[in-house]
């Protein structure tokens, strides 16, 4: 009796960990001071702030006693980039008129082909609602209908119901409520369209969130950087593309069609694709410079003869958005939350791993990547490329955004839910005396917004970690607050700078926490695996 009893608190706490104390708010500030400094340059990748970043991280690795993380006796891997620019065309031709639409006012591109000229004159037009095909729920947005050569209107998002019992939520059973899918994401729909011959998907941004196409605008003035083009002989997207919610508008009333109708129309299973009363030219011409970037990596070797060479990863990274010469002003995009917390977190977790006596069985893989704001390229580099089999991956936690403002009661994560490692982050909170909220701040597909997509679709069960809202010594809403006003303010912003009120001792305890789920992680024999309904979140793109 007394031993079972024993034996169920041990299965709630799981391994025992240190306590990871060590940890310090203080050298992680002097981290952050350093790397979101102006002169790390907002640490765009090959850049100069690129040199400055890799060499700093390299020295901090090997002061902290770090296992070169690359079997050729390296901290960094190499991954191949391609560099463009790219101005893009487009104008609707309806009914006898052109209607030309402005770069980068009303239009851009995301990901150009990697030619230097793509275009279309011309093309049939087809708005094709959600341009979803989703077996598992019986809908499909085609319905057989032929894109090939034609400019596919997609919407953002998922369709959605409201749940029969509780008529103010969602219905969880149909794409995951709430929650997103993979089905949501431009790349699934983009690679649908690809699939069967489109010319080109331009996406219509949500009119309930302008700020969004602010924020693509930001990104297309810039050069862009994608992993090199390695089947060159399929069919290619001229480009894909976003729509500002109010050009739109125009281009379906011009068609005799209102927005609003159609967005209804496209939220029933018996939706079928609009043929516009319109043709469109769209041209891309596109600069490109083949370059390279760095992951860097290191790790800490377990102690178990055979498990220590399977693998926690802990990931931040050490890539924002650089440097624009064409802003007035302040130029330099320090990404001091993004992700400068991140690295210095995982730093302070690398050195108090190092530090430990006894080593948890499998080793800790610290990763730092390149180019996740260029859409994950470091991760995705990693997951194609890896440095060790896959299969010896045996969990991600990726630290992307954290902590400024003190100590929190609370811990929260974004993907809550989908894996075993829930149990775990739980376990480690409670060690710490804080409550772990069974939920997941998902809203806005923050999951897929990170590097922890990329090693969740390359099969490691992956978690996203946040902090939590309620904060020791502060006012109720406090935390909400601070975070809704870094979203609206300095979230990829040039003034996501160090600031004066800044306290990192949550983020240090934060990064106690997390290091305590990793050591558990590594040294419970069994691995993390993924929930029922996971799939749905995790799985490639396209079988
Ligand atoms: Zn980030």
């Amino acid at each position: 009796m007394i031993f079972s009893l024993a034996l169920v608190v041990a299965i709630q706490r799981g391994p025992s960990s240190p306590r990871f104390d060590d940890i310090s708010a203080k050298r992680m500030m002097t981290h952050v001071r350093v790397l979101a400094s102006d002169r790390f340059e907002g640490r765009g990748p090959t850049s100069r702030g690129e040199q400055l970043t890799v060499a700093y991280l390299t020295s901090q690795f090997k002061k902290i006693g770090l296992e070169p993380g690359n079997p050729n006796g390296t901290y960094v891997q190499s991954v191949p980039l391609v560099g463009y620019r790219t101005r893009p065309k487009l104008a609707f031709n309806i009914k006898g008129k052109s209607l030309p639409v402005r770069f980068p006012e009303d239009f851009i591109h995301e990901f150009p082909q990697l030619t230097p000229h793509a275009g279309a004159i011309g093309a049939p037009v087809v708005f094709a609602g959600y341009g979803i095909v989703a077996p598992e729920f019986d809908w499909n947005d085609y319905k057989g209908a032929d894109v090939t050569g034609k400019i596919v209107l997609v919407l953002g998002g998922e369709p959605s119901r409201p749940d029969p019992k509780h008529i103010k939520n969602l219905d969880a059973r149909f794409f995951r409520g709430d929650f997103r899918t993979r089905y949501s994401m431009r790349d699934y729909k983009a690679e649908c369209l690809r699939k069967m011959g489109a010319a080109s998907v331009i996406f219509l941004a949500s009119a309930e969130s302008p700020k969004s196409f602010t924020i693509y605008k930001t990104f297309a003035v810039m050069e862009g950087l994608s992993l090199p083009d390695w089947n060159l002989n399929e069919h290619k997207l001229i480009t894909t593309g976003v729509l500002h919610p109010r050009t739109a508008e125009r281009i379906f009333r011009a068609t005799g069609f209102e927005l609003k109708d159609l967005k209804r129309q496209a939220n029933s299973a018996s939706f079928k694709p609009v043929a516009l009363d319109a043709t469109a030219d769209l041209e891309v011409d596109t600069s490109l410079r083949p370059t390279s970037s760095q992951n860097v990596v290191g790790i800490v070797r377990g102690s178990d003869p055979d498990l220590r060479n399977e693998f926690v990863v802990v990931s931040a990274h050490w890539d924002h958005l650089g440097k624009d010469p064409n802003l007035k002003g302040d130029q330099i995009y320090n990404g001091a939350i993004d992700d400068g917390i991140g690295v210095s977190q995982l730093l302070e977790i690398a050195r108090s791993f190092k530090n430990l006596k006894v080593k948890p069985k499998r080793s800790i893989l610290f990763i730092a990547t390149t180019s996740e704001e260029k859409g994950w390229l470091g991760s995705k580099y990693y997951v194609q490329f890896p440095l060790y089999p896959l299969n010896r991956h045996v969990a991600n936690i990726n630290l992307d955004g954290g902590n400024a403002w003190g100590r929190t009661r609370d811990l929260i994560v974004s993907g809550y839910g989908l894996s075993t490692l829930d149990r775990v982050l739980g376990q480690a909170a409670r060690a710490q005396g804080r409550k772990f909220l069974q939920g997941s701040i998902d809203d806005d597909g923050l999951y897929f917004g990170s590097d922890q997509i990329e090693f969740a679709r390359g099969g490691i069960p992956a978690a996203f970690p946040f902090s939590g809202s309620d904060y020791i010594g502060k006012p109720k809403g406090f935390g909400d607050r601070k975070w809704s006003e870094y979203a609206d303010r300095d979230y990829h912003q040039v003034s996501d700078d160090v600031k004066p009120d800044w306290d990192f001792s949550g983020a240090a305890q934060d990064a106690g926490w997390l290091a305590i789920a990793a050591y558990k992680i590594a040294d419970e024999v069994q691995r993390p695996r993924w929930l029922p309904g996971a799939e749905l979140v995790v799985r490639r793109l396209i079988p």
